[in-house]
């Protein structure tokens, strides 16, 4: 829906304060159109783009996050969509890139989907965009943002909701309703919600007070225990990478800061 975003829209959705969009573009117009096409197969770049300029002219504070959805196919292709976007959205600092590496969610397609192999390779493509976009003019989110207190993910949220179109009230965006404990209750018709409450304790209660090592990790006033509840469920610690490769993410924040050019220059051969 992300092309929904029509000028009439965004204006009032500033009127009513909703200020922080995340907004994707998964490569140039010809790449992001074949990646997300509608679907009777139109195409939604421009339409995109367009929006994205219009809500750039309105003379108040909001944040679009420009995400890219990246793997082993795209990664190496996406310089001129940076160029594209600084020339609109560099000196903005409304617009800021987000990279996200796409993973295998369940569905047909897992398959066909180029995947990175392992953390190592996933962390080091992303921090290299993160710099070829920042060398391009665009404003970038840190990595920084990753060990600023509170990486407590929304479904850990007691005030976060999916509201599904039956009324299914989630937590998790990933499993959906393919997870029973993940319904946590349903939105009536006249507004009330019904809550399943140990269900939705399952997902916001303190993780940490029940884990000795969180208890005694630097890293728990960030996590909190809860960067990702999910595998908790069966019983394993949701470390966020940030914190296992805490030496390699100080580095790389250091060098996206400092010297940007030399990441890039690391690029693998294509
Ligand atoms: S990083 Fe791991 S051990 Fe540390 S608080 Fe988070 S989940 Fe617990």
């Amino acid at each position: 829906m992300k092309h929904a975003l029509t000028p009439e829209r965004s204006k009032l959705l500033l009127e009513w304060d909703v200020r922080d969009y995340q907004i994707t573009l998964d490569g140039t117009e010809e790449e992001h159109d074949a990646h997300r096409p509608l679907k009777d197969g139109g195409s939604t770049f421009s339409t995109i783009l367009a929006n994205l300029i219009t809500l750039q002219e309105q003379d108040t504070y909001f944040s679009v996050a420009l995400r890219v959805n990246a793997d082993k196919d795209n990664s190496s292709r996406l310089r001129p969509l940076f160029d594209i976007l600084a020339h609109q959205f560099g000196s903005d600092e409304r617009f800021k890139m987000r990279f996200r590496p796409i993973g295998k969610w369940g569905g047909p397609n897992d398959e066909a989907l180029t995947t990175f192999c392992g953390l190592d390779e996933e962390h080091s493509t992303l921090v290299q965009l993160h710099a070829e976009s920042r060398v391009a003019g665009m404003h970038v989110e840190s990595l920084a943002e990753d060990l600023r207190p509170s990486q407590v993910c929304y479904a850990a949220r007691p005030y976060s909701f999916i509201i599904g179109s039956d009324g299914k009230l989630m937590k998790c965006t990933v499993v959906l309703d393919t997870l029973e404990s993940n319904v946590v209750g349903k939105l009536d018709v006249s507004g009330r919600l019904d809550l399943n409450e140990s269900r939705f304790v399952s997902w916001v209660k303190p993780h940490y007070a029940g884990d000795s090592t969180c208890q005694k990790c630097f890293f728990l006033p960030s996590c909190q225990g809860a960067s990702c509840p999910l595998p908790r469920f069966v019983d394993e610690r949701p470390c966020p990478p940030a914190k296992t490769h805490i030496q390699r993410t100080l580095r790389d924040i250091h060098t996206l800061e400092q010297d940007p050019e030399r990441l890039i220059k690391r690029w693998p051969a294509v």
